[in-house]
C-alpha cells in the first residue's frame, strides 16, 4: 500500500470552486500515477478553516470518487498558514514509486517536487552520458531523455529512404515529413520512427556517423530542439546530448558537462559493442569517435560545447555510479 500526498488552493470559498479544485487535484493524482479506480482504498481530505462552503469529501464524491472511503477534516487555524488550502492523502494498492501533486498556491509547500526540473548533461561520445543520465533519473525519480537517439532516428530514416544526405533539400524533405516520437515504457525510453520501435536499430556504427552528419543541418536541429523543449517543459527530466546547456535549455539551472580522454571513451565504447557482439577493432572505434567529435565540435549550428555555467566532470577515473552520485549531490545542494 502507498500513500500519495497532494494539495491545492482555491481562489474563493464557493461550492463550485471547491468542486472544481478538488476534482482537478484528484484527477491529476490519478493520471500522473496511472491509477485505476480499484487501486484507490481511501481518500482523506483536510481543508483550512476559511473554507466553509462545501466539504471537500462531498466534492470528491460528486467528481466520481464514490467507490472508495472518503473523509474530510478541518485543519486548525494557524497564523501564517496557506489560505483556502485543501490537502489530500490518498491510499492506494499500487506498487512502485508514486508522484505527489501540489497545484496552484500549494506548489509553494513543496518547491522540491512541484516544479518541473530539467537537468542538462552534455559531453562527447563515450563520456558516460547515457549511463549516468539513467542512474540520475532513477535516483531522482524523473525521466531520462537521450537526445542523441532522436538524431540517430533521423539518420536511420535517411538511410531507409535511400536519399543523398549531402543534398540539403532531400534531408529537409525527410525532416518535414518525419513521424518521430519518444515514449516511456517502465521508465525506459522507446524511440518510435513511423510507429516502429527503432531503439536497437539506431545503435550501429553507420547510424552513429550519419547522425553526426545530418545533425549539422539547421532544419534537423530546429525540429529536434523543438521536440526536446516540448518534452522538457512538460515533465521533469535529465536530457543528455551535445547542446542541451548551450542551446536547448540555456536557462536550465542544472548543467553538467562530462569529459574523459579519447582513449578511455573509445575503450568504453569498444567494451559496450563487444558485449553486444557488434565491436569493430579498438583502433577503428577510436578513429570513428575522434572523427565524430571533430564533426560535432566544428559544425556551424549548435556545436558540441561546454556551457559557461556548466559543472565539468572528468569521468576518466570514475565509475558511472560515482559520477551520478556527484551530480545528485550537486543538485540537492542547489534545491
Ligand atoms: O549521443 P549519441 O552518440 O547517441 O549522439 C549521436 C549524434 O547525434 C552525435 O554524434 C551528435 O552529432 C548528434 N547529437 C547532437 N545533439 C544532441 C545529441 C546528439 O548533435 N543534443
Amino acid at each position: 500500500m502507498k500513500a500519495i500526498r497532494g494539495a491545492t488552493t482555491l481562489n474563493s470559498d464557493t461550492p463550485d470552486e471547491v468542486r472544481s479544485k478538488v476534482k482537478e487535484l484528484l484527477t491529476t493524482i490519478v493520471s500522473v500515477n496511472n491509477l485505476k479506480a480499484d487501486d484507490i482504498i481511501c481518500i482523506m481530505l483536510s481543508s483550512t478553516a476559511d473554507i466553509k462552503s462545501l466539504y471537500p469529501a462531498k466534492a470528491a464524491r460528486e467528481a466520481g470518487f464514490s467507490h472508495c472511503a472518503l473523509y474530510s477534516s478541518l485543519e486548525p487555524d494557524i497564523d501564517g498558514s496557506l489560505e483556502k488550502c485543501v490537502r489530500v492523502m490518498l491510499l492506494t494498492e499500487t506498487s512502485g514509486s508514486v508522484r505527489y501533486v501540489y497545484l496552484h498556491g500549494a506548489k509553494t509547500l513543496r518547491k522540491d517536487i512541484s516544479e518541473v526540473i530539467n537537468i542538462a548533461l552534455d559531453g562527447p561520445a563515450g563520456s558516460g552520458k547515457s549511463t549516468v543520465s539513467k542512474l540520475v533519473a532513477k535516483e531522482l525519480d524523473i525521466l531520462s531523455l537521450d537526445t542523441g537517439a532522436m538524431y540517430r532516428a533521423v539518420a536511420l530514416k535517411c538511410i531507409n529512404s535511400g536519399i543523398d544526405y549531402a543534398e540539403k533539400n532531400q534531408v529537409d524533405h525527410i525532416i518535414n515529413n518525419i513521424d518521430l516520437r519518444v515514449e516511456y515504457k517502465n521508465g525506459r525510453q522507446v524511440t518510435l520512427l513511423d510507429g516502429e520501435d527503432v531503439s536497437e536499430k539506431i545503435r550501429t556504427a553507420q547510424v552513429s556517423m550519419l547522425a553526426s552528419y545530418v545533425s549539422a543541418y539547421p532544419s534537423v536541429r530546429a525540429k529536434m530542439v523543438d521536440l526536446q523543449r516540448k518534452i522538457a517543459s512538460r515533465v521533469s527530466c535529465i536530457l543528455d546530448g551535445r547542446d542541451i546547456g548551450t542551446n536547448v535549455l540555456p536557462d536550465c539551472p542544472f548543467k553538467f558537462f562530462l569529459t574523459a580522454t579519447p582513449e578511455i571513451r573509445a575503450m568504453r565504447r569498444y567494451a559496450e559493442d563487444k558485449l553486444k557482439g557488434t565491436a569493430q577493432s579498438y583502433e577503428q572505434t577510436l578513429k570513428e569517435l575522434n572523427d565524430r567529435d571533430k564533426q560535432d565540435k566544428n559544425r556551424a549550428v549548435a556545436p558540441l560545447k561546454c556551457a559557461k555555467d556548466a559543472i565539468v566532470i572528468d569521468t576518466s577515473e570514475m565509475t558511472a555510479e560515482e559520477v551520478a552520485r556527484n551530480i545528485c549531490e550537486k543538485i540537492q545542494e542547489k534545491i
